[in-house]
């Protein structure tokens, strides 16, 4: 079994999740008293999202350079990146590792394209529902259209991620507003609609939809599973 090498704490609501299913899909898949091998870089995460409301990329990449480095001297076989948003610099990271960096877009796209599926919605930061680095490669590495809330929904969604999941609150109120977005996607047209956030899979579930989500923190856990599983 490999040893699987996360950079989380963003959020640690989110870390926890990555933590409890990584290790029940190895006991699921080889039964007794398996759990997986694996480090946890665990950021501060008041420091990340201070550097992210600067635009202060450079730092911030950095930072996450420099904690992949530590799992690859600690041990660790590959890397997994914690969260959707912070994938912005996914290109830099492996760039300054031997080893791979499973990214949560393409274990997702992966998914969708085995249901078949190629209109989706995606949720999650302005981040990740604006720029190339994640709804740019949904579509140009994987071919699907991608369909996102307009300008107001869209920050109605981020600012529940980062005032909100992030601090460990989940508000009926706020799965509301997740659930009305998610009948607009649907609405326009969207086939399945991507939890482009780990948090968000903390709001709201399947029955909150009518069409199937995908969420990236199942999709990209499961994913590193199977990865560290693998001859
Ligand atoms: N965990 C969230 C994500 O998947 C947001 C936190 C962050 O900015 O990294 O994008």
């Amino acid at each position: 079994m490999k040893t699987i090498g996360m950079i989380g704490g963003m959020s640690w609501e989110s870390s926890l999740e990555y933590y409890r299913i990584i290790n029940e899909t190895v006991k699921a898949r080889l039964g007794g008293l398996h759990s997986a091998k694996s480090l946890l870089f665990s950021f501060d995460f008041e420091e990340i999202e201070t550097l992210q409301m600067a635009g202060d990329w450079v730092k911030a990449t950095e930072l996450m350079v420099q904690a992949a480095r530590q799992l690859e001297r600690g041990g660790a076989d590959f890397i997994i990146i914690c969260t959707n948003t912070m994938h912005k610099m996914a290109e830099d990271v492996q760039a300054a590792i031997s080893i791979p960096l499973l990214h949560i877009a393409d274990a997702t796209a992966t998914a969708i394209q085995a249901q078949n599926l190629h209109t989706i919605g995606l949720l999650g930061t302005n981040f990740t529902m604006e720029e190339e680095f994640y709804k740019g490669r949904l579509e140009q590495k994987f071919g699907l259209e991608v369909i996102v809330p307009e300008r107001p929904e869209r920050q109605i969604v981020h600012d529940i991620i980062y005032d909100e999941l992030c601090l460990g609150i989940t508000k009926a109120d706020s799965r509301a507003r997740y659930r009305q977005i998610m009948a607009d996607l649907t609405a326009a047209g969207a086939e399945g609609i991507i939890l482009g956030c780990t948090e968000i899979g903390l709001l709201v579930n399947q029955e909150d939809s009518p069409v199937p989500l995908f969420d990236t923190t199942v999709i990209h856990a499961e994913t590193a599973v199977t990865f560290a599983l693998e001859a």
